[in-house]
């Protein structure tokens, strides 16, 4: 739930006692102490919320719902743990994120894999574990999936993924369904009908049906609206063409989530009981009856339950422009800003009462001029040693999280009811050598 009160933001189970932020029950400034800074918290009781959510609003009597989360936007045992708890899918795009799964005791058999560009070494490891469902990208892959399935003499269930062409309004590095996308099949293109003649043919692939994703951080509904209707009404076409049932449909994920007050954001509640009606209509105008619909929310599980934690440096003025408060982390834990423009939030959790006084940028340590988390942003007087917190920076940041300029990647906490579970250790300066070798020896 979001309350705006001024200009904040206050998620989940935070709240503010004796003018500190409190998590999951826990004080912000004692998880600095136990674990240091940067530091990724999320809010396991909001998160929990969420998951459920989405697995009792996204449901129908017309047929099964799978909520398969897209792991790249935020994965660890911990969180795939969680994720298999609640029942969830998993969407996993690498042989990594496949291991993960696994290792977390997923079943198989509950997991997509993804990728304009598997590996013939991935799609083994991937058969050999059995996984469910491969989403399958390119006719190329489509040729080694069919060979290593007959050579391993294994059964694997595929989705093509394909493009309608719906442009959703978002950055254009996080759109996916144009026509010149490096993902899927656009439905105009001639070269799917053969890619759906071979998906037919290949002996030991069932060949289920369609798979879209919109793009990211889309806010306006109307888009996944439109691309219902166009997945909906493509496989009705195919289905009278090849004369075969489609039995799932995967509309894939997108939903945008609100980073700071002042952006937009959906109500998820109200937003899945409309989906599902929107889908029920379409398939029923098209006379489709698939066993199964799927979606794959990965930001807007994650992301407002996850925040950054950090200490503050130094305090600078420049010649011209807003003061820079210097932050111990920057686009090593967090690139979105400097990626694609992200804008977050953020309070001083040591003081959370306190007046704002001053217009602020917030700076990492990183080398790059483009190393700013927040471009503006009013705060309390900030000074050395007090904690930055953003909040709803959970999805996306330790991810796609680097060692740049050699910065140990942060710890991953997950606090609930006063508790609190190290899910991820900092890295240590050993860890940055692990897989080095002295010139010497
Ligand atoms: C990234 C991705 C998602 C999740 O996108 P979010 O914006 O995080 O919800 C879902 N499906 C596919 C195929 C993706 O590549």
């Amino acid at each position: 739930m979001i309350e705006s009160e001024g200009t904040l933001l206050l998620l989940g189970t935070s709240e503010i006692k004796n003018n500190e932020l409190y998590i999951g029950g826990v004080s912000v400034s004692d998880l600095k102490e136990k674990f240091g800074t940067p530091l990724y918290i999320i809010d396991q009781a909001d998160l929990e919320d969420r998951m459920e959510t989405f697995v009792t609003q996204f449901k129908s009597d017309q047929f099964e719902t799978h909520i398969s989360y897209a792991s790249k936007a935020f994965t660890n045992l911990y969180m795939a743990g969680l994720c298999k708890k609640h029942g969830l899918h998993i969407d996993v795009v690498s042989g990594g994120e496949l291991f993960v799964a696994l290792e977390a005791g997923m079943d198989p058999a509950h997991i997509y894999f993804h990728g304009n560009n598997k590996t013939a070494d991935e799609i083994e490891y991937a058969l050999s574990a059995g996984v469910g469902t491969f989403v399958i990208d390119n006719i190329q892959e489509l040729r080694w999936l069919n060979q290593l399935t007959k050579e391993m003499e294994k059964q694997t269930q595929a989705l093509l993924r394909i493009n309608p062409g719906i442009e959703a309004s978002t950055h254009k590095y996080i759109q996916t369904t144009t026509n010149d996308s490096k993902f899927g099949i656009s439905t105009d293109d001639e070269k799917i009908h053969d890619m759906i003649q071979s998906l037919i043919d290949a002996p030991q692939i069932d060949f289920r049906g369609f798979h879209c994703h919109v793009g990211s951080q889309v806010t306006d509904e109307k888009y996944f609206f439109q691309e219902a209707e166009a997945i909906v009404s493509f496989t009705s076409t195919i289905s009278k063409r090849y004369d075969i049932d489609i039995k799932e449909i995967n509309l894939g994920g997108g939903f945008g989530v609100q980073h700071t007050p002042e952006s937009p954001s959906i109500d998820f509640e109200s937003f899945l009981t409309r989906y599902i009606d929107v889908i029920e209509a379409t398939l029923q105008k098209y006379k489709i009856k698939p066993e199964v619909i799927s979606i794959e929310p990965g930001r807007s599980m994650i992301n407002n339950s996850g925040y950054t934690l950090y200490s503050v440096g130094h305090v600078k003025h420049t010649l011209e422009g807003l003061p820079l408060i210097f932050v111990d982390g920057g686009m090593s834990d967090n690139p979105r800003p400097s990626l694609y423009e992200a804008e977050y939030h953020a309070y001083l959790a040591n003081k959370m009462e306190n007046q704002v006084s001053e217009n602020y940028r917030v700076a990492g340590k990183l080398c790059e001029s483009g190393d700013v988390l927040i471009q503006s942003i009013e705060l309390p007087a900030a000074e050395s040693g007090d904690l930055l917190i953003i909040p709803a920076s959970g999805a996306y940041t330790y991810s796609m999280s680097s060692n740049y300029n050699l910065m140990p990647r942060p710890g991953v906490v997950f606090v609930k009811e006063g508790q609190v579970v190290e899910a991820v250790k900092r890295q240590s300066y050993q860890d940055l050598i692990v897989n080095q070798r002295h010139y010497s020896n």
